[in-house]
C-alpha cells in the first residue's frame, strides 16, 4: 500500500497574457483519495493538473505535496505521475519494455524490474500480452499498458487528464469500474479530470466543479449533486429544470433546481398538493426511462419517468405534475 499522497493548492493561480486560466484556487486533496476536477473546455481543469504535474509554473500560489512546497521541484523529482487521453506509448516497444521504461530507466536489476512489470501489469489485467506490440492491442488495453506504466514506480499521486476520452461508451463504462478498483487496491491518491458529469459523479470520493477558473463547489458526488450551490452546478451535473420558485410557493421570489427523476407525473389531471396541469410536448423513449417535456403555463419541465411496465404519457396528453418539496434547492434571486 502507498502512503501520502495529500495535495494542497494555495491561492493558485495561472495567467496566459490576458487570459486567466486558474482564478485563485484553494484545495486540499486527501491522501488515498479519488479526486476529480470536472468542469466545461477551457475552465482550467487541465491547467490545474498540469501545475501539480510540473509542467507548468503557476503565476502565484503554492502547490503542497504531503506538505512540502514542490514548486522548484522539476516534474520528473515530483511523487507524481501523469496517464494523458493519447496513450503516448512506444510503438516499437513490447507492452513489458513499454511499462518497464516507466521504471525511468534507473539502473535497476533485472529480476527486481521483472516482478514490478509483472505485478503492475496483473493490476490492469494484462498478464500474458508482455510481448506484444501497441499496435496488436485495442484502444482500451493500450490505455491500462499507459496506466501500468504509471503506477510502476508507486508515485503516491496519480493525475489522469481526460484518460477515456478516446474510448467508446461500452468500453469507457468497463475501464472506469477498472480504474476505480485498481485506486482501491492500491491506495494512491488520483487526481482525474474530466468534463463528463456521469463519470466524475459514479468514480470519486470527492469532486470539485469548476467555472471560469475558480471551483464553485467541492463535495461528495451526493452533496454537490443533492445540494448544488447555485445554478451552474446544478446545471453542469445533470439535467435539471430551473424555474421560478413561485411554482411552489406563490408570492416568492427566485429560482428553483429540480431534478428530472424527481417530477412526479400522473396520467389523471386531477388537483393535488403542489400538482399543476400541463401537455405532454415531447415523450422520448431512452431505454430504461422515457424522458418527458411538459408544458405548464409558459414553462417546460423535464421528468424522468421509469419504464417499469406502467403506462407512460405520450405526445398531447394533459397530465398532472408533482414536485415535491423535498426536491426543491432553491436560490434567492
Ligand atoms: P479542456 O477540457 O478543453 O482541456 P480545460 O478545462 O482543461 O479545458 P484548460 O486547458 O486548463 O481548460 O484551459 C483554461 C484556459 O486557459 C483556456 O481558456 C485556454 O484557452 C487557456 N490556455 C490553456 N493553455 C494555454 C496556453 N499554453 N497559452 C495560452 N492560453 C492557454
Amino acid at each position: 500500500m502507498a502512503h501520502g499522497g495529500a495535495v494542497s493548492l494555495r491561492s493558485l493561480v495561472k495567467r496566459y497574457d490576458t487570459e486567466l486560466a486558474v482564478d485563485g484556487i484553494d484545495l486540499d486533496i486527501q491522501a488515498g483519495e479519488f479526486f476529480s476536477l470536472l468542469g466545461p473546455s477551457g475552465c482550467g481543469k487541465t491547467t490545474t493538473l498540469r501545475i501539480i504535474a510540473g509542467f507548468e509554473i503557476p503565476t502565484d500560489g503554492q502547490v503542497l505535496i504531503d506538505g512540502v512546497d514542490v514548486a522548484n521541484e522539476p516534474p520528473e523529482k515530483r511523487p507524481v505521475n501523469t496517464v494523458f487521453q493519447s496513450y503516448a506509448l512506444f510503438p516499437h516497444l513490447s507492452v513489458f519494455d513499454n511499462v518497464a521504461f516507466g521504471l525511468r530507466f534507473t539502473d535497476v536489476d533485472r529480476k527486481w524490474a521483472h516482478s514490478k512489470v509483472g505485478e503492475a501489469l496483473e493490476q490492469v489485467r494484462l498478464t500474458g500480452k508482455e510481448r506484444r506490440k501497441p499496435s496488436q492491442l485495442s484502444g482500451g488495453q493500450q490505455q491500462r499498458v499507459a496506466l501500468a506504466r504509471a503506477i510502476v514506480l508507486r508515485p503516491r499521486v496519480l493525475l489522469l487528464d481526460e484518460p477515456l476520452g478516446a474510448l467508446d461508451a461500452k468500453l469507457r463504462k468497463e475501464l472506469q469500474l477498472e480504474l476505480v478498483k485498481l485506486q482501491r487496491d492500491i491506495g494512491i491518491t488520483f487526481v482525474y479530470v474530466t468534463h463528463d458529469q456521469e463519470e466524475a459523479l459514479t468514480m470519486s470520493n470527492r469532486l470539485a466543479v469548476m467555472n471560469l477558473g475558480q471551483i464553485s463547489q467541492c463535495g461528495t458526488p451526493h452533496e454537490v449533486y443533492d445540494t448544488p450551490v447555485n445554478s451552474y452546478v446544478a446545471d453542469f451535473l445533470g439535467v435539471a429544470n430551473v424555474l421560478p420558485v413561485s411554482m411552489v410557493k406563490p408570492g416568492a421570489l427566485g429560482s428553483m433546481v429540480v431534478r428530472p427523476e424527481r417530477v412526479k407525473v400522473s396520467q389523471s389531471a386531477g388537483k393535488r398538493k403542489n400538482g399543476h396541469s400541463g401537455v405532454v410536448t415531447e415523450s422520448v423513449f431512452v431505454g430504461s426511462t422515457t424522458q418527458l417535456h411538459i408544458a405548464v403555463g409558459p414553462h417546460t419541465i423535464q421528468a424522468l419517468v421509469a419504464n417499469d411496465g406502467r403506462l407512460i404519457p405520450a405526445r398531447g396528453d394533459s397530465v398532472c405534475v408533482e414536485i415535491p418539496l423535498d426536491a426543491v434547492r432553491e436560490f434567492p434571486e
